[in-house]
């Protein structure tokens, strides 16, 4: 019964979905899975098992599942560079990491002003090969996501890594800054602020922050969502600029102005998705210990 997957809030919503489609389990047996990443041209999905310190792939063409890497330093969240290669998000290695075309793994950054990075979580890549990154203390909190440790930087932030590889910080307003993703003209950057889980008060909001003529940074951000359960963690943006997010109950989907148009449920907590497949029509959905797909009627970036 896919119809039951799905909570419609607004028409538009029904013309994003596939009523007689709904989520499948891709796949089964993470702890805390996170971070999905679309190959297109090796038609693999990889994903985090985080507390299990291993990256999974999914392939595509025959469905089999197979350790991508293990340990691998509680890898977070990874996103495709404008050359196809992997960039990881590393709690353990407090790190942004990138993976070569020779199979070599190279730092991009690990520190800020002197002092090393909390843990970086989710990342993203701009049009112009800049790396945009969000570093939350989870990975530093306690032994099960990382290594638990002092948190050296004087807050939780959102960073950029420029082509020649300087770092800059571009956000410094939030508590537990998470996912991210920018809208399809890169004009505004949307991040997740999970800040609830150390800071009762903070709302589990997406805010939104215009991009500065230059690309290089952001404005002053404001409040764009609040989630109705759970938080928001991961998200992406598809081509008309509809966001799609992790929450407590699935996965929700906002217009770009902001309205909350349907939901697809899930049964786990989902914390990240992201496209995928030839037409990139495909969500793939990590929810607590497992990796799901969908269909749906939308294109990511
Ligand atoms: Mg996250």
């Amino acid at each position: 019964m896919p119809a039951s997957d799905y909570l419609i809030i607004d028409e538009r919503f029904a013309g994003l979905i596939h009523i007689n489609a709904g989520p499948e389990v891709l796949w089964d047996g993470g702890r805390w899975t996170e971070g999905p990443a679309y190959f297109p041209a090796g038609r693999y999905v990889i994903w985090s098992d985080i507390p299990n310190d291993r990256i999974m792939r999914w392939d595509e063409m025959n469905g089999a599942v197979a350790v991508f890497e293990h340990p691998c330093r509680n890898q977070n969240g990874h996103a495709v560079d404008i050359q196809g290669r992997m960039i990881a998000c590393e709690h353990r290695g407090r790190c942004i990491s990138r993976y070569e075309h020779d199979g070599s793994r190279k730092i991009l950054a690990d520190s800020f002003d002197g002092k090393p990075l909390n843990s970086p979580n989710d990342v993203i890549v701009k049009s112009d090969g800049s790396i945009w990154f969000t570093d939350p203390s989870y990975g530093v909190d306690s032994d099960y996501e990382g290594d638990a440790a002092p948190m050296e930087q004087d807050g939780r932030h959102v960073y950029r890594i420029d082509q020649a590889g300087g770092i800059t910080r571009v956000i410094s307003d939030m508590k537990q800054p998470n996912g991210l993703a920018f809208s399809p003209d890169e004009s505004l950057l949307y991040v997740a602020d999970t800040g609830g889980t150390h800071y009762p008060d903070c709302e589990p909001v997406i805010r939104v922050y215009p991009v500065t003529k230059d690309g290089k940074s952001v404005g002053a951000g404001s409040e764009f969502v609040t989630c109705s359960k759970g938080f928001f963690d991961g998200f992406r943006v598809d081509a008309n600029g509809n966001i799609w997010s992790s929450a407590g109950d699935g996965v929700h989907c906002f217009s770009p102005d902001g309205k909350l148009l349907g939901k697809i449920l899930i049964d786990q907590v989902v914390s990240n998705i992201c496209f995928g497949g030839p037409k990139r029509n495909r969500l793939f959905i990590c929810a607590t210990t497992t990796l799901r797909s969908v269909y749906v009627n939308a294109r990511g970036m």
